[in-house]
């Protein structure tokens, strides 16, 4: 099976290809994809660079170019729910772009005519994420993912995220990925480990927390792909 995972940034993809030094890889528009057969997968390995753009490049490329059949997302998120912590691991059961906006016309926020707000995640994939959790006694909560292109580092944002598609967390790039997915009819899963809240503190705890949160969520990706996708 050929299997997708897909992170944003250099560091959340470099605790997979420690654990593959012999792939091989291939340039396409701009990005590198590590390709590697492990454990009875194909995989194909990527960091898109940040924001919604790069990732549904990254999402399709894998998708219609490698043949990805199922993609999972591994990276880090801004907490929004206050029991998410550094750290704690989150996996998304519908994301939504927060910062679509044609309220002008009527619509609601995030929503798209012929789309929808909310696109829900793989139901399956979901499943045996929980499992993998309660094998491993590891806390996975599942919840709403908010996407768009700016970080959130300020209270008063963090809250209308919260109040206003009631989101547990934030980042740049998980609505865009479940978008193609969902377009594209590829099963997917979007995984956050916590690495800031959101708020005024954001900047310095992201960058104390990147590497070891990037860490967290690839450890259980490993996990999910040693169980069986
Ligand atoms: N420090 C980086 C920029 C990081 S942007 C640099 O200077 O290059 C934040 C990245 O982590 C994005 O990929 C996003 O998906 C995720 N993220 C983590 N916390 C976030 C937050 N509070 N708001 C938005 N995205 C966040």
């Amino acid at each position: 099976m050929k299997v997708a995972i897909l992170s944003a940034m250099r560091e959340e993809i470099t605790p997979f290809l420690q654990k593959y030094p012999h792939h091989t890889q291939k340039e396409i528009g701009g990005n590198t994809y590590f390709l590697v057969n492990a454990g009875g997968y194909e995989l194909i390995l990527a960091y898109s660079k940040i924001g919604k753009v790069h990732a549904a490049l990254s999402a399709s490329t894998m998708i219609l170019h490698f043949g990805a059949e199922k993609l999972i997302f591994s990276g880090v998120a801004g907490g929004l729910n206050p029991s998410l912590k550094v750290g704690d691991l989150i996996i998304a059961n519908k994301l939504c772009q927060y910062d679509v906006d044609i309220t002008a016309f009527g619509h609601p926020l995030g929503f798209i005519p012929e789309s929808s707000v909310y696109i829900e995640a793989n139901l399956t994939l979901n499943a045996l994420a929980h499992e993998v959790a309660r094998e491993k006694g590891i806390t996975l909560q599942e919840g709403i993912i908010a996407s768009g292109d700016s970080f959130i580092a300020n209270r008063e944002k963090k809250q209308w995220l919260i109040d206003t598609f009631g989101a547990d967390a934030v980042e740049m790039e998980g609505a865009s990925v479940a978008n193609v997915c969902h377009l594209l009819r590829v099963p997917f899963c979007i995984l956050r480990s916590i690495s800031d809240s959101a708020d005024g503190e954001a900047d310095v705890s992201f960058d104390e927390f990147l590497e070891s949160s990037a860490k967290v969520s690839a450890d259980f990706v490993e996990a999910m792909l040693q169980k069986g996708l």
